[in-house]
């Protein structure tokens, strides 16, 4: 079992623990340089990548406009290939439809495809409850399984893990979930892949039910797409009688055409691939439609809202649901860099995850209260999106959220108003900037006060601004007003342009 998020300490504290890590660090900043040098080369060699780009940022905006429209077409296509449909409002609700499922199919075990939606839901948690074990077949999947261990990247769940560790931990927990580590196990990439491989292969041959998520679903035809590189998906997808999909219902696409655009840019911005390795398309089931098939002879496909619903009733968060996971934003960021994925207390950290997870969960948790200011706002995040979301222009809005309370508080599935906790002082500030700046008058005599006493300004801030300045060197008050020297020097006009 994999350790979960619950509990996490908000961003700062998690990071401030992070970044004393020398090792932590010394993983994250090889991974990340080295694979956001790769995707800027694969990018490069893309001649209307920005084409390609708008093109998938309008797909997105469009589907998620007329979701509902698009939710039930799919519906009936993958009911009309033989598979059954179930909706999901949140993440207890999910988990008790797929336990239910495989408990129908008589089976303890299961095999998964890596998916973020089932890590969102903790759906791992949820069937060992139950009395069902599920084997992730992902190799960095597996490498967290096996560590109990919290997934710390999007696409690279281990990032945060060397050779060494790998190594470790084979060794140590292989044997506990079945097949062991070979005697005199190395650190090479291929002895540690091999061992994998032997180890996963007997689950996939064992395996009688598979669960997986989506990266997309094809409206038109009620097609599902797994995109990967190792094809333990393609197994879990074709071995086991039995499939389940659980998957996000912002993943959907309305055409094949549009799907097109996606293929291009997921591999290049994710893995710098100029296409996946294994493209894994199923519709319904083997029976489901005419000629010989392969695949599952029952699909079941739970749609989950868990908070999409909530997040597509606001105006500028919405665009968060466009995301297609491809992590180049994780890769590019100067926080997650030192930080690590663990900081942001879930299963998407990074950049995306800063605007998702507040909006999936509500801010009435501290974790998530914090997440937005979990940025520099330098923008690099927006400048590799594949999808184009102002992931800047998200966090300062999240940030208004967070100081004015507001509608961002779910109770079950309803939105509830709950006033934000702990930034009383930053309300207080706000408020007497807003008297200041709309009374021109009072502002000049303070301007004025400021300058005459400049010299008796401290060099800190007290209380708990202490630790700010700490840091930083406070702005020196000049000894002009700026308006006292405009009118100096433009012979009594005020800025506005009237004689005073
Ligand atoms: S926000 Fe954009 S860059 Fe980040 S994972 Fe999603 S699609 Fe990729």
């Amino acid at each position: 079992m994999s350790g979960t998020f619950v509990g996490m300490p908000a961003f700062p504290k998690a990071a401030r623990e992070a970044v004393a890590n020398p090792t932590l660090r010394g993983n994250l900043r090889h991974a990340t340089h080295t694979i956001r040098a790769k995707r800027a080369a694969a990018v490069a060699e893309v001649s209307d990548w920005a084409e390609l780009r708008e093109a998938g940022r309008q797909i997105k905006d469009h589907t998620l406009r007329r979701l509902d429209q698009y939710l039930v077409q799919l519906e009936a296509a993958v009911t009309a290939a033989g598979g059954t449909v179930h909706w999901a409002a949140d993440a207890d609700e999910a988990n008790r439809i797929v336990t239910r499922l495989v408990k129908e199919t008589g089976e303890s075990e299961v095999v998964k495809v890596k998916s973020m939606a089932t890590q969102e839901i903790g759906l791992n948690e949820a069937l060992e409850a139950e009395g069902i074990r599920a084997y992730e077949t992902d190799l960095a999947e597996l490498i967290v399984q096996l560590g109990k261990d919290r997934p710390s990247h999007i696409l690279v769940p281990a990032i945060h893990r060397n050779r060494g560790e790998i190594r470790d931990i084979f060794r140590a927990e292989m044997s506990e979930w079945g097949r062991p580590a070979p005697e005199g196990l190395t650190d090479t990439p291929a002895e540690l892949a091999e061992a994998a491989r032997l180890h996963l292969r007997e689950k996939f041959l064992r395996a009688k039910v598979g669960i997986s998520g989506a990266n997309f679903m094809v409206a038109e035809t009620g097609t599902l797409v797994v995109v990967e590189s190792e094809g333990n998906g393609r197994m879990c997808l074709t071995l086991p009688e039995t499939l389940i999909s659980v998957v996000g219902i912002e993943k959907i696409v309305p055409t094949w055409r549009d799907l097109e655009v996606f293929l291009q840019t997921l591999p290049r911005s994710s893995t710098a691939e100029r296409m996946n390795p294994y493209t894994s398309t199923w519709t319904g089931t083997r029976d489901g439609h005419a000629g010989e098939g392969d695949g599952p002879r029952t699909f079941h496909l739970v749609l989950l809202d868990n908070g999409r619903t909530d997040t597509l009733a606001d105006e500028v968060g919405r665009q968060a649901l466009r995301c297609i996971r491809c992590s180049a934003c994780l890769n590019v960021c100067p926080v997650y860099e030192r930080a690590g994925g663990h900081a942001y207390g879930s299963v998407y950290p990074g950049p995306i995850g800063a605007i998702l997870s507040p909006q999936l969960r509500g801010t009435a948790s501290e974790i998530d209260a914090s997440l937005p200011y979990a940025s520099s706002l330098c923008g690099a995040c927006y400048e590799v999106c594949p999808v184009a979301i102002d992931i800047p222009e998200v966090l300062v809005h999240l940030r208004e959220r967070v100081v004015e309370g507001g509608p961002v508080t779910r109770a079950g599935n309803r939105v509830v108003l709950k006033p934000a906790k702990g930034h009383a002082a930053e309300r207080a500030a706000m408020r007497a900037a807003r008297w200041a700046f709309s009374r021109p008058g009072a502002l000049r005599a303070g301007q004025r006060l400021a300058s005459r006493t400049r010299g008796l300004h401290p060099r800190t801030l007290p209380g708990p601004g202490r630790a700010w300045s700490a840091a930083r060197d406070l702005p020196a008050v000049p000894a002009e007003p700026f308006r006292d020297w405009w009118q100096r020097t433009n012979g009594g006009t005020t800025e506005e342009g009237t004689a005073k």
